[in-house]
């Protein structure tokens, strides 16, 4: 066997994969670490030559604790209180701090749930009706029947694109080797010394590590990246989301801005989250607006999912979308239009797997649409666990065990 053995290998450089390399770093400093995946492609030619994607490629996602689900509440609050450390470690920022507003229907049991667990992990939220809402952001219009939960502290929106600059440059300070390549095959090989795992690239190299950590989101079954017979219990999601690029003008009338997650309202309206005027790399400032399950579609193939991820999403959803999004922020005059697409990984149980597949492969897989706030935690706990090679984090691992599809539930 020639060449370097890694200690660890992380296979896919998205968001918890980025994270997990960070944590790997910290917890194992002398041990030798590399994370491989392909960089977001640039330009329309790379989109079209690339076949794996990931969902990190823009520049907002919501962050906030309040969540009706207690586990995502945790894995949330704990990434969101180190968000500030690491941009002064890196000097990469990427939290805006602006706020979360949940619109719901105040009978809701969600509401009930979100209360509780804001109360648990002591985070301060107010509730308002529609005056309220209206008397403190003259812009925004809700419901007379519906409520607002705004988390103004320690909530708004990540870029993904920069939290993951800021976790890979943490990591590669702390000595992680980053690679730009795709794994095309993961197998475990005897080796003298005994078993170690051999990784074959696309560009044709072979890395060989003691252990492997896939955080490969919804391209995990694309490749031979788990033992033969297993795929994972997962189902991909398409995502649509419209753009409305706004003035000057309107990008500073709507500054002080909350997220905001429209569900479950007493007049029954779609499902929708929306994301304040951010800043984009053309200079340009643009409001964003996603669905819930109105729009999804699923995929099973990989040549669905590419396809998919080269489109615009759904046409014919972008002008609902955005109609939905004028109904709640007034007055704004778009100067443009237009809409993206994106995937999402979801399990039944609706929380991420963070599991060990057999003593030397674990898997970070499924962030049901909620991973970006919660990566750094949901890393952290990967980390210690592949390098513990059994569970290692006070949630319990039941929560996050992995299933496989075609009956191949029990573990190697
Ligand atoms: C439109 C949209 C809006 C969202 N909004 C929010 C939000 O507001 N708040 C929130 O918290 N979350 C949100 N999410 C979800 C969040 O973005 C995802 O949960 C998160 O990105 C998942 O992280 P991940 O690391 O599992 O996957 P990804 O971020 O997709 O990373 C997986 C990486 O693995 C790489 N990879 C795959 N296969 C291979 C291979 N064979 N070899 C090497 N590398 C490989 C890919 O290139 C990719 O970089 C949203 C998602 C979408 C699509």
């Amino acid at each position: 066997m020639d060449g370097v053995v890694y200690d660890l290998c992380i296979v896919g450089a998205g968001l918890i994969g980025s994270a997990a390399a960070r944590h790997a770093t910290i917890i194992s400093p002398a041990a030798k670490i590399c994370l491989i995946g392909p960089k977001e492609p640039k330009t329309v030619e790379e989109k079209h030559g690339r076949t794996i994607f990931g969902a990190h490629y823009d520049e907002g996602r919501i962050t906030r604790t309040l969540d009706p689900n207690p586990i995502w509440g945790v894995l949330a609050n704990r990434s969101i209180a180190r968000y500030r450390d690491i941009e002064k470690r890196t000097g990469v920022k990427f939290f805006s701090e602006v706020g979360h507003m949940t619109i719901c229907n105040k009978e809701n049991e969600d509401v009930i749930r979100m209360k509780e667990i804001a109360t648990d992990l002591h985070v301060n939220f107010d509730i308002m009706d529609h005056k309220d809402v209206n008397k403190q952001f003259t812009y925004l219009n809700i419901d007379t029947y519906d409520v607002a939960l705004l988390q103004s502290k320690g909530a708004g929106h990540v870029s993904p694109r920069s939290q993951l600059l800021a976790q890979q440059t943490a990591a590669h300070l702390q000595g992680c080797n980053i690679i730009d390549d795709v794994i095309v095959h993961v197998t475990e090989t005897n080796q003298l010394n005994g078993s170690v795992m051999k990784l074959t690239t696309e560009k044709g190299d072979i890395l060989y590590a003691r252990k492997v950590l896939l955080a490969t989101g919804g391209f995990t079954s694309f490749r031979r990246l788990l033992p033969p017979g297993k795929e994972l219990d997962v189902q991909l999601k398409s995502q649509t989301v419209a753009f409305a690029e706004v003035t000057p003008k309107d990008a500073a009338r709507l500054k002080d801005m909350p997220c905001v997650i429209r569900k479950m309202t007493q007049g029954g309206k779609y499902n929708l989250y929306m994301l304040p005027p951010i800043k984009y790399p053309d200079g340009k400032y643009y409001l964003k607006i996603g669905h819930g399950e109105q729009f999804e579609t699923e995929f099973t193939t990989e040549k669905e999912v590419a396809d998919w991820f080269r489109t615009e999403g759904l046409k014919s959803a972008h002008k609902p979308l955005l109609d939905m999004m004028f109904d709640i922020v007034k007055g704004v005059r778009p100067v443009r239009t237009f809409g993206d697409a994106c995937v999402t990984t979801h399990t039944p149980s609706h929380l991420v797997y963070c599991d060990m597949v057999t003593p030397l492969l674990g898997v970070a897989v499924g962030g049901n649409g909620h991973a970006a706030k919660s990566a750094d935690e949901i890393g952290k706990m990967a980390a210690r666990m592949v390098i513990a090679g059994k569970w290692d984090h006070d949630l319990p691992a039941d929560k996050f065990t992995v299933k496989f599809k075609n009956n191949a539930t029990s573990k190697l």
